[in-house]
């Protein structure tokens, strides 16, 4: 049967064999439909970025962006090298002023630069984390230098702040692996604190791959700062 087609008072029309609502009908019927509340995280866009360091440096990386991340922030994923095995990933938590200005307070950058490498060689991904100054932000990271240089240890600074001594929380990055297909891999890092919240958040840290040590005379308080007080894995000649 032909339904009449005339303002709402059509139900159903007749296409071949099956019978299907119109829209007419489908405003007229009114029906419950469940929507889930939080869409999982995805990716969201893939593209590619040819990256040189002042060395010289330079490989081609494909940057991935996300949706959904649970405390949506906008962190990176840059694959690097073949990803057809088991993945060798570094979680990189952002810093201004050692990233881009190449500060020696730290050794984000040459960090930064040698994860890159690494994973390029290897094949596998480097989290960019938007979580600046252990995940306190920049001007409260300038503000703990200060405290620095009064005599107060990195860890003692944060503290006095009122903040956490490490604020970082690796959720997101558990989301945008997991939105990756990443589920096992290799962690490049010299610290435990990354790998007991990613086999928390479930996934699976087959090694741990120890970096570098990037010491030199402005860092070498802040790395034995992290040696003695947080178990990383650095060994400094003194
Ligand atoms: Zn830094």
């Amino acid at each position: 049967m032909i339904g009449t087609l005339v303002g709402i008072r059509a139900t159903r029309v007749r296409s071949g064999a099956a019978t299907r609502p119109t829209l007419e009908a489908s405003s007229r019927q009114e029906r419950t439909v469940s929507l889930p509340t939080r869409i999982g995280p995805s990716v969201r866009t893939r593209v590619q970025i040819p990256i040189t360091f002042d060395d010289g440096f330079s490989v081609t990386a494909q940057v991935v962006t996300f949706a959904g991340l649970s405390d949506g922030l906008e962190h990176l994923a840059l694959v690097l090298g073949r990803t057809d095995d088991v993945p060798l990933v570094r979680l990189h938590s952002e810093c201004l002023t050692g990233d881009v200005f190449g500060s020696a307070r730290c050794d984000c950058g040459p960090q930064l630069r040698e994860a890159v490498e690494r994973i390029s060689d290897t094949g596998g991904v480097l989290l960019y984390l938007r979580q600046e100054g252990r995940g306190i932000g920049l001007y409260n990271k300038l503000d703990a230098y200060a405290l620095q240089d009064l005599g107060f240890d990195t860890y003692q600074a944060n503290t006095a702040l009122g903040f956490p001594e490490d604020d970082r929380d690796y959720t997101a990055a558990a989301e945008m692996l997991t939105a990756l297909g990443i589920a096992e891999l290799d962690l490049l890092t010299n610290n435990p604190d990354k790998v007991r919240q990613l086999t928390e958040l479930g996934v699976t840290v087959r090694n741990t791959v120890p970096t570098g040590v990037h010491a030199n005379e402005n860092n070498v308080r802040y790395l034995q700062a992290k040696a003695d007080h947080t178990g990383h894995t650095i060994s400094l000649a003194s």
